[in-house]
């Protein structure tokens, strides 16, 4: 299901790439992934992205290697095609409608590659000067057949969005901060609004589903609770296997039912920071894991828990 295209003035666009803290890891050939070198040191978490919550509901050793421990984690081709991609399709908007076409976005991914390149320079080690050009060159033909697919299932030039890679934030009234940020938010001259995600991976099955919206309705509370508008629409844009729009019009019942899943995901985090208990639990992403081989489950060790001294 498709929604009519919102139409809106434009609106101020923050720049930059998409902060990688806020991708989660939910599909192998997802581009969502932390970030490859966070700051040194371990940390208290003090928020909730939806990345981070479904690392804690996927496995709780991994968010504390993520969010804790801070580990880095070397950059991959999947998630960085997928960052490469959600530069183009944001910067896709600069120009004005009719001129939102194929050959335009081709043209903006070596000079997004290149800003990529000088923004997060470990992703260098990916395609190596002296071997990986013809890797690179690969590489970059896949993002172009997803940017094809993009237009399969959009047309750019009927929509204006009102937002692009918008941090969302809000204070729950327990004291828990929810923040991400959102891909593209679209608002109908009714004032009806319509949050959107580019995934770069295939649409999941529908036993899949719930995980890839739960995270939209994450970003749907968020709204909700900071702007005191209920989004109308949320819509999950997959350009994997040729293009796929998922959409799920939330209610008042969804969103309460994130903000309660939410509050009891906060306190199993505060219970495990109180215990230093954070096991693992392999699942089906544990060979795309970066830490798998710290992990007791497949017979490694993890590092001294960093908080231990805080621990009851
Ligand atoms: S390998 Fe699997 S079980 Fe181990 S930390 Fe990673 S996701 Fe968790």
């Amino acid at each position: 299901m498709q929604a009519a295209d919102p139409t809106t003035t434009d609106s101020p666009v923050p720049p930059g790439p998409r902060p990688a803290e806020a991708e989660p890891l939910e599909t192998p050939a997802h581009p969502e992934a932390p970030a490859t070198q966070p700051p040194a040191g371990p940390t208290h978490p003090v928020s909730l992205s939806p990345s981070r919550a479904s690392d804690f509901m996927t496995c709780p050793l991994l968010y504390r290697l993520r969010v804790i421990d801070r580990l880095p984690e070397p950059p991959s081709p999947a998630a960085t095609r997928g960052t490469l991609i959600h530069a183009v399709l944001e910067r896709l908007f600069d120009s004005p409608a009719g001129e939102r076409t194929p050959d335009t976005a081709r043209a903006l991914l070596r000079p997004q590659w290149e800003r990529l390149l000088e923004e997060r320079p470990e992703v260098a080690e990916l395609f190596p000067a002296d071997t990986g050009a013809q890797e690179l060159a690969a590489w970059l033909t896949d993002a172009e057949t997803l940017l094809e697919s993009y237009f399969r299932v959009e047309d750019p030039n009927r929509l204006q969005p009102a937002e692009r890679e918008l941090l969302v934030q809000t204070t729950l009234e327990s004291g828990l901060t929810l923040r991400g940020y959102v891909d593209r938010i679209d608002v109908a001259p009714t004032g009806e609004v319509r949050v959107v995600d580019y995934k770069t991976g295939r649409a999941p099955s529908r036993d899949f589903e719930g995980k890839a919206m739960f995270q939209m309705k994450f970003y749907a509370l968020v709204i909700w609770r900071e702007r005191g508008v209920l989004p109308k629409r949320l819509q999950l844009l997959y350009l994997g296997g040729g293009g796929q729009v998922v959409s799920y019009d939330p209610d008042e019942g969804d969103l309460l039912a994130v903000e309660r899943k939410l509050q009891a995901l906060w306190r199993a985090i505060q219970r495990a920071l109180e215990t230093g208990e954070w096991p693992a639990s392999p699942n089906r992403l544990c060979d795309w894991c970066a830490h798998k081989s710290l992990c007791p489950a497949w017979g490694g060790t993890p590092p001294a828990y960093p908080l231990a001294d805080s621990v009851n």
